[in-house]
């Protein structure tokens, strides 16, 4: 049996302290700074660099699909979405995808999206009404709430658009009720903590500090849900609580319960992790070749970006070469295992006689390796992004007895980014910018197979 115990009350203002390394903007004015700061601390927005955030640039439809997105934490994975006019490659195409799979925002019956567009008042309170739950009429339930407040006319200005500073003031007491103009929250639903030592934090991530730590079997009052996470009230602290590990009514609405526990961006385990980068041939072997276009120097040149992308994350990368010297084939499996790889990435082009012969396709060992389908499941996802990456004829993920391969120990693929012997392909291979989108491709490529392996992974994504 279950009964709801209902009850309105008053809490008093609780400051919201500035993150130590506080966001650092220059730009952005007092008014908006609290609001600001306590957004870039749960990685909701950014600036364009850590001193300038431009607060007075009007906001886009793309740049409030991802603050929304992530401030509910939706899928922010940048992919193919159901609009004809979102870049998959865009920043906010994941968030695009997701916000509009919720029905937060649509796009027009001419399957676009118009990401550049800007934004109204009316619409950012729309937006913000349907994320955070609020039904009835937007603009009077974010005023009713103290989100919003009108103009000074007393209208509420719904066909003006609106600033990165305003918008960011509004999802912040959309968040959280510190911030907001009234203090009128109603905690009506009853649950229970279900692990020791559960923290109460000041945000709906685990970026936010914790404010207190519950035991299990400690009732707590909610009253709204940003996301996944339920705003409540356990003895006299308020905060922020994963529905993860609560039970019981969450109060309005179907909550669909978390499957996983709340990011906490990266996961330590990936300290241990080694990744091995293989840029094929070298030195006196030049690989396929294509008038002065040597597939070495490709792979050599993506493999040094792959790298250096790595580096930036908690895994450790190695090379089997990072200059243009020939290794032979068993020297590279030997350097693998030697270093305790625990994933093996091989670079090469192909190359055919007939010049028509296009696409991407990928290796892995079915046979001496001892991990088949973890070999199949990385060369999988590597695949899938390198065709997002060129947009190549999915040539597909195929069993191939190559050393490199066949010789290691450890999940093992040797992708062939394209043909040398195709012109469009090569050009390509001799574009930087289409290289560096390649070299995101595979890094991506390699967080998806540890993601898929349940590592913790989302912040690390390009
Ligand atoms: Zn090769």
């Amino acid at each position: 049996m279950t009964f709801v115990l209902a009850f309105c009350m008053i809490f008093s203002l609780f400051s919201i302290q500035a993150p130590a390394q506080a966001a650092g903007f220059t730009d952005v004015p007092s008014r908006a700074l609290n609001e600001v700061n306590y957004l870039v601390q749960g990685g909701v927005v950014q600036g364009s660099s850590p001193t300038v955030f431009n607060p007075d640039q009007t906001i886009t439809r793309a740049e409030a699909a991802a603050f929304v997105g992530r401030a509910i934490q939706l899928n922010g994975t940048k992919r193919q979405t159901r609009f004809n006019d979102v870049d998959p490659g865009s920043f906010a195409s994941g968030y695009i995808e997701s916000i509009a799979a919720k029905g937060i925002m649509s796009g027009a019956s001419n399957g676009k999206f118009s990401p550049g567009k800007l934004v109204t008042r009316g619409e950012m309170a729309v937006i913000i009404a349907k994320a955070f739950g609020h039904t009835g009429n937007a603009e009077t339930a974010l005023m009713n709430l103290g989100i919003a407040s009108g103009m000074g006319n007393g209208s509420f200005g719904s066909a003006q658009t609106i600033t990165r500073a305003d918008f960011a003031v509004f999802l912040a007491r959309a968040i959280n009720p510190a911030f907001r103009l009234k203090q009128n929250i109603t905690f009506s639903s009853n649950m229970k903590s279900t692990t020791n030592g559960l923290n109460i934090r000041t945000g709906p991530s685990t970026s936010y500090p914790s404010v207190g730590k519950i035991a299990a079997g400690t009732s707590v009052t909610g009253a709204f849900l940003v996301g996944g996470w339920m705003f409540v009230k356990a003895g006299n602290t308020t905060g922020f609580i994963s529905m993860y590990y609560l039970t019981g009514s969450s109060g309005s609405g179907t909550v669909t319960q978390p499957t996983t526990p709340p990011s906490t961006g990266t996961d330590s385990r990936l300290q241990s992790q080694t990744i091995i980068i293989d840029p094929g041939h070298g030195g006196t072997d030049p690989g396929a070749v294509n008038g002065s276009l040597r597939e070495k120097d490709v792979v050599l040149n993506v493999g040094l970006k792959v790298n250096k992308l790595l580096e930036q994350t908690p895994f450790k990368v190695k090379m089997t070469r990072s200059t243009d010297t020939f290794i032979k084939l068993t020297d590279r499996s030997t350097f693998a295992k030697n270093n305790k790889g625990n994933v093996f990435v091989s670079i090469h082009v192909n190359s055919v006689n007939s010049s028509s012969t296009s696409g991407t396709e990928t290796f892995y060992y079915a046979a001496g390796n001892p991990h088949v389908s973890d070999s199949k499941l990385l060369s999988s996802k590597i695949q899938a992004r390198m065709l997002e990456a060129w947009n190549l004829k999915d040539r597909g993920i195929k069993k191939g007895n190559f050393s490199v391969l066949r010789e290691n120990n450890m999940p093992a693929a040797l992708a062939e980014l394209g043909f040398i012997s195709n012109s469009s392909d090569a050009a390509k291979m001799t574009n930087e910018a289409a290289l560096s989108k390649m070299s995101i491709a595979i890094y991506n490529g390699i967080l998806d197979y540890y993601k898929a392996k349940g590592y913790d992974i989302n912040k690390l994504y390009k």
